[in-house]
């Protein structure tokens, strides 16, 4: 009995190669799948936190400008006010009196905007005013 030469790859080690082959197909489809599942949600993402980070500004600014109005109605004329956070603090109006403080504390905006102050009307340094943009349009259709 003569041995016989082993044939080129025995079938076992075949099957082994395409089970590997496939593994490593569906791993690359999960890949791209989840690559674009994730080009799709983080733009949304992104866009959603932006969205409310300006909604919670905008109500920043009408708590802000409640208390301007209190102020006013207070000091009986429009006394000048300059600083927002003057309202977190008692106001000198003369005469030893001071009203206030209208605000416990002065609100800081989410994205580190800065909110000045012009005759009663609030702005952030980002994100403008509530009184200009779109989201304030909406809430007076209801
Ligand atoms: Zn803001």
């Amino acid at each position: 009995m003569t041995e016989q030469p082993p044939e080129h790859v025995p079938p076992k080690k075949k099957t082994g190669l395409i089970i590997a082959l496939v593994v490593a197909g569906v791993l690359m489809l999960c890949c791209c799948v989840s690559g674009i599942l994730a080009a799709i949600a983080i733009p949304t993402f992104t866009a959603t936190q932006a969205n409310a980070k300006a909604r919670a500004c905008f109500a920043n600014q009408r708590s802000i400008e409640g208390a301007v109005q209190e102020y006013w109605a207070d000091a009986g004329e429009k006394m000048p006010l300059t600083k927002v956070e003057q309202l977190a603090e008692p106001i000198d109006v003369g005469g030893g009196k001071s009203l206030g403080p209208y605000l416990d504390e002065v609100p800081a905006c989410p994205a580190d905007g800065v909110y000045s102050l012009d005759e009663g009307r609030v702005t952030c340094s980002v994100h403008g005013s509530y009184a200009d943009s779109s989201d304030s349009e909406d809430e007076q259709t209801d």
